[in-house]
């Protein structure tokens, strides 16, 4: 995960709130932080991303410290990981659903990297492997997560995001729910084509749902 890496394609995005106007006045948001600035390895490509947080203008209202965040952004990978979310959920998959070793994943993950000019470390797969375990288990543990409860207050609620990723065309699909304000996970699911999504999202967010969007797929 050395920066001094060189990808063979490297693609360039630029990521922005999903929401442009501020749910309390409905002025427009402006941009006001930058959120992360990284490279992203996916099975699709390189990207280097920046992800910028909006806020209302306005220094009365009472939304002004409302930071808003790219729901897609957040989707696309994890916090502080090189390795994409369709990468971490393939890995998951491999390990749990196929019963394949570490270094079954290792070589296949060589392999559908390889054309990208990414080469991943057996102890990368080692911890997106942990990754995708925590994930898991991070969406069990959201409705005892005091930070978490005391940001949700501040923030006054969530906005809840549904994305589905397909970690490969054909199989099952993942689907990410989380609170696109803070970007945390509040489930994560897998659902084969055959099966009906049924979520489990924690009641927990003091100041309710302020709303809904769901994401394309990825
Ligand atoms: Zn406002």
């Amino acid at each position: 995960m050395e920066g001094a890496r060189k990808f063979a394609h490297v693609s360039r995005r630029f990521y922005r709130p999903e929401q442009y106007h501020c749910a309390e006045c409905q002025r427009g948001l402006r941009r006001a932080v930058t959120l992360s600035e990284r490279t992203v390895v996916t099975l699709e490509g390189v990207i280097k991303l920046v992800h910028a947080g909006y806020r209302c203008p306005d220094p009365q209202c009472a939304g002004h410290h409302r930071t808003y965040r790219s729901a897609r952004a957040d989707a696309l990978a994890l916090p502080w990981f090189t390795y994409g979310m369709d990468i971490v959920l393939l890995v998951g998959r491999l390990r749990l659903r196929e019963h394949q070793t570490v270094d079954e994943i290792h070589g296949e993950l060589l392999k559908r990297l390889a054309p990208l000019g990414v080469k991943i470390s057996r102890r990368e797969v080692l911890y997106l492997f942990e990754a995708y375990s925590t994930l898991l288990r991070e969406s069990l543990e959201a409705k005892d997560d005091v930070e978490w409860l005391a940001q949700v207050e501040k923030q006054g609620g969530i906005i809840v995001s549904v994305d589905g990723i397909q970690p490969e065309k054909g199989n099952e699909t993942v689907y990410l729910v989380r609170d696109a304000l803070s970007g945390r996970v509040l489930a994560a699911e897998n659902v084969t084509s055959s099966e009906t999504a049924v979520m489990r999202v924690p009641a927990c967010a003091s100041g309710g749902v302020r709303g809904a969007r769901t994401g394309d797929d990825q």
